[in-house]
């Protein structure tokens, strides 16, 4: 038996326990029945942010842009990035425009951008774009 992990659902921000073993089998959150661990990006915004970076899975974070080409193009590596990560990492997209003054919090300069958080700290920040080998490579370096 492995020690349970805290992860805040996706949905109501709840914080959930979820031992280690069973992350894998898409658990539901006690709250609001929404899946915790989702093989899709969740939404991030002002208003979850810091729910969000709570827990003890990492976060990856893709800051983005409607108007953005190399977002456009990067949304599917992103999104198959979340499905083979899925119960290891947590990835949330942030659009930028939407969210400009945390976006700016963040020192974002140019996007797409990708941060790694740990523990509500980040730990790595990537700009640009990157097929998926690179990405999970990338992931790798910092522990994933
Ligand atoms: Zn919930």
């Amino acid at each position: 038996m492995s020690d349970p992990l805290l992860i805040p659902c996706p949905h109501c921000n709840g914080l959930n326990r979820i031992p280690g073993e069973r992350r894998h089998e898409s658990p539901r959150c006690g709250r609001c029945k929404a899946q915790v661990l989702p093989a899709a990006p969740i939404e991030l915004t002002q208003g979850n942010f810091a729910s969000q970076l709570k827990g003890d899975l990492p976060l990856l974070v893709d800051v983005w842009a409607s108007w953005c080409g190399p977002c456009q193009a990067f949304a599917p590596t992103f999104q198959q990035a979340a499905t083979q990560l899925q119960g290891r990492c947590r990835l949330g997209k942030l659009d930028s425009e939407a969210n400009a003054q945390l976006s700016g919090q963040l020192g974002i300069r140019s996007i797409p951008s990708l941060i790694l958080f740990r523990g509500g700290v980040e730990v790595a920040r990537q700009s640009g774009a990157m097929p998926l080998p690179q990405l999970l490579a990338w992931l790798r370096q910092h522990g994933l």
